[in-house]
């Protein structure tokens, strides 16, 4: 496994409306190793593979649900998405502080759906198919917008320039 190098703008890959998986053979397997090595370094809970300069639809997502509340020991839990959709959402949403390792320095306040169900592909190529609401959700819902050229900063009603020191302070980074 190795650590990737994390894009930021104006590199053309996070602009671009990543390529659907058709092959899940050797390549595609280092690819998410070398994701979940990178989230893990950097250290974020979720990445999309055009945030290492790679057009493909793969994210990854390690998060614990539940882990905003103080006293949680709540495990995180790894998902590795192949070619990922957003099938359905609720019609709540709900407003929140998001910070992208692309974009780093910032965070900003952006509105999103509360609940999702999302269809993807595991890394063998089997069908997933999945429902998170809350932060998890919205991690989904970043990570699946960068796999289409979408920042968060397109979508934020408020954008802060921060501190790293502050950025560190509950805010998923993504
Ligand atoms: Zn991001």
């Amino acid at each position: 496994m190795a650590i990737r190098r994390i894009v930021t703008p104006p590199n053309p890959t996070l602009r671009k409306p990543a390529h659907k998986v058709k092959s899940f053979g050797e390549p595609l397997q280092r690819l998410i190793d070398d994701m979940i090595e990178t989230m893990r370094a950097a250290p974020g809970v979720g990445l999309a593979a055009p945030q290492i300069d790679v057009g493909q639809r793969v994210i990854v997502v390690e998060y614990a649900e539940g882990s905003e509340e103080a006293d949680s020991e709540v495990k995180p839990k790894l998902y590795a998405m192949v070619n990922p959709e957003i099938l359905r959402t609720t019609r709540e949403t709900s407003v929140g502080q998001e910070a992208c390792l692309s974009l780093p320095g910032y965070i900003g306040e952006v509105e999103r759906f509360e609940g999702v169900t999302i269809r993807a592909q595991d890394r063998h190529g089997r069908p997933i198919r999945m429902k998170a609401k809350g932060w998890l959700a919205r991690i989904f819902q970043h990570e699946i917008d960068h796999l289409n050229g979408v920042l968060y900063i397109d979508r934020a009603s408020q954008i802060w320039r921060v501190e790293e020191a502050d950025q560190a302070q509950g805010v998923p980074v993504v």
